[in-house]
């Protein structure tokens, strides 16, 4: 027997409708990318939304199903874009501007892009490939200065696309399971893969991620949203914002830890979000220079790669804030733990509590985990047993855009993470390792198996092993070890940094290259990375 309750779609279209009538005057304010600051209010995002959703069918003729690329900063158009293009049923699809050239000419298209809002200052990356997009017909700029002129055929800009449009609209009924936004993700080997998010999954995500045990967001607080939009649909905050009331601040291009003070100063944030090597380096910032009058941030939320207890200590000790540690992943949507403390952690040290806080601490409602040890059985939930962590959940993906998906799945449906996990008894874990072969550099990934395959096409290397090391502003930094074809002929760096170029983006280059005798190999003849990464710890390299 069904209930006797209204079926009442969970579409980004509700958020928006219901941000309109809680919120009306609750902010969004811009730090677009000429430095100029920029403010409307929700009612006023509402118009330009329904403005966007009206240009889409009538100019662009997008419909449902269609998708549409966004290859921008943060800022208020983008989030109309989060809106407008959901809002009439086709993909929202944000596109990284950090890949190489050729990883973003295979994502648009792989998935098969059909328009690209662009940022002006981010065109001249889109140039480059525009003659290889295949099936890309125009090309929207945002935030074009005036007389500019670019290479890029078939342009509108933004405000002319929108402009002449009504600020009122029918929203089309929407399924709730129908897809709403697209994110890709670096694979090990290979292209990206396309992760598709459904209005469902983005609402019950967004209800979740405010909710106190994870972010605690309310119409009290002014964020600031550092995480890119492009990445993983700026981990749902813009999403989230509309169902909280809570003031959004963007500072699109102005991510150098002076910028985000100076905005952290004017705009009062309370609440902030991002990776931690920009929490590290606003911290190391104020150190050098204090600010005048106390910041009002209480909390910045951290993902993306681990936080550490000591810049969690240091954070709070010297300013009074507050870091908290979650973890996701793009196929994750992607917040999946936080780590908070409980009423049972009161009793214990403070260095105690700082060990749970740097925990990736627990599920959310709506979210499942698992770790599966070596002996292919569920592990205990004793803090010790490490495995492979896997999750299932309903903002959890359950197959790629068309590609195939297999591997990543157990015959039994959860989703292999690649991290490596320990459950303690809490249901606090605590990723220890990874088996994806990646390394993590300031938030963005870096194949390490595509740089091997890049370095062995040299012809003076034989064997290259790339692993990741440990570094204090980025987190994490490929180090390839080499093994020369003709030990007498020196390679430089500088040689080998120009070599990579053709085909990385800079920061996917490593800075440091050893040469050594031999890679270290497993009993089945496969580079052994834990080998070298002990080499590496003890000072062998
Ligand atoms: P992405 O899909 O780019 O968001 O990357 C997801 C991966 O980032 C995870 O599988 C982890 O390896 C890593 N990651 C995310 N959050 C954390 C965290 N809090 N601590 C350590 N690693 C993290």
């Amino acid at each position: 027997m069904n209930g006797l309750i209204m079926d009442y779609p969970l579409t980004t279209n509700t958020i928006l409708k219901y941000a309109n009538n809680a919120f009306p005057d609750k902010k969004l304010i811009s730090y677009l990318p000429d430095g100029s600051r920029h403010e409307y209010t929700y009612g006023k995002l509402y118009k330009r939304c329904c403005q966007l959703a009206n240009a889409l069918k009538n100019k662009l003729g997008i419909t449902k199903g269609d998708m549409v690329g966004t290859f921008a900063w943060n800022h208020y158009q983008h989030v109309e874009l989060y809106y407008g293009i959901p809002g009439i049923g086709a993909v929202c699809h944000t596109i990284n501007i950090r890949l190489s050239s050729q990883q973003t000419e295979f994502i648009i298209n792989h998935s098969e892009d059909k328009v690209i809002f662009v940022d002006a200052t981010l065109v001249p990356l889109l140039e480059k490939i525009a003659p290889k997009l295949e099936t890309v017909e125009k090309y929207i700029i945002i935030n074009a200065p005036k007389g500019y002129t670019t290479t890029l055929p078939n342009t509108i800009h933004y405000e002319d696309l929108i402009g002449e449009q009504l600020d009122a609209i029918e929203w089309p009924t929407i399924n709730e399971n129908d897809a709403s936004g697209m994110c890709y993700t670096s694979g090990t080997t290979g292209m990206p893969k396309g992760v598709l998010y459904s209005h469902r999954s983005t609402y019950l995500h967004a209800m979740t991620i405010l909710s106190p045990n994870a972010g605690n967001y309310s119409n009290n607080d002014i964020i600031l949203l550092v995480v890119p939009q492009f990445h993983v649909m700026a981990w749902g905050f813009p999403y989230m914002c509309l169902l909280t009331g809570s003031d959004m601040v963007m500072p699109s291009l102005h991510l150098r830890p002076d910028a985000i003070i100076r905005i952290l100063e004017s705009e009062n944030i309370n609440k902030a979000n991002g990776v931690p090597s920009i929490w590290r380096g606003v911290y190391e910032e104020m150190k050098k220079n204090p600010p005048k009058t106390k910041l009002a941030l209480e909390e910045y939320l951290v993902g993306g790669s681990a936080l550490s207890g000591s810049l969690i200590e240091n954070f709070e000790k010297d300013f009074g804030i507050k870091g908290v540690q979650a973890w996701g992943m793009t196929e994750t949507s992607p917040l999946g733990t936080a780590s908070r403390l409980q009423r049972k952690h009161e009793s214990l040290s403070y260095k105690e509590q700082i060990k749970v806080r740097a925990k990736q601490g627990i599920e959310f409602p709506g979210i499942e985990m698992r770790i599966i040890g070596d002996n292919g059985k569920v592990a205990p939930r004793d803090g010790k047993t490490m495995g492979e962590l896997q999750v299932k959940g309903a903002w959890v993906i359950k197959s790629y855009f068309k590609t195939n998906s297999r591997d990543s799945f157990t015959k039994d449906g959860w989703f292999r993470t690649g991290d490596v996990s320990t459950i303690d008894a809490n249901g606090y874990m605590e990723i220890t390792d990874r088996t994806k072969d990646l390394i993590k550099s300031g938030g963005e990934w870096i194949s390490s198996v595509a740089l091997e395959l890049a370095l062995m096409s040299h012809a003076n290397i034989k064997e290259a092993a790339v692993i990741a090391i440990p570094d204090e502003k980025w987190s994490e930094r490929p180090l390839a070890t080499l093994v020369l074809a003709d030990k007498n002929k020196h390679v430089s760096t500088e040689e080998l940094k120009e070599f990579l170029s053709k085909e990385f983006a800079s920061y996917q280059i490593p800075d440091n290259y050893v040469v050594i005798d031999e890679v270290p190999k497993t009993s089945v003849g496969k580079f052994d990375k834990k080998e070298i990464r002990r080499l590496y710890a003890e000072g062998k390299l």
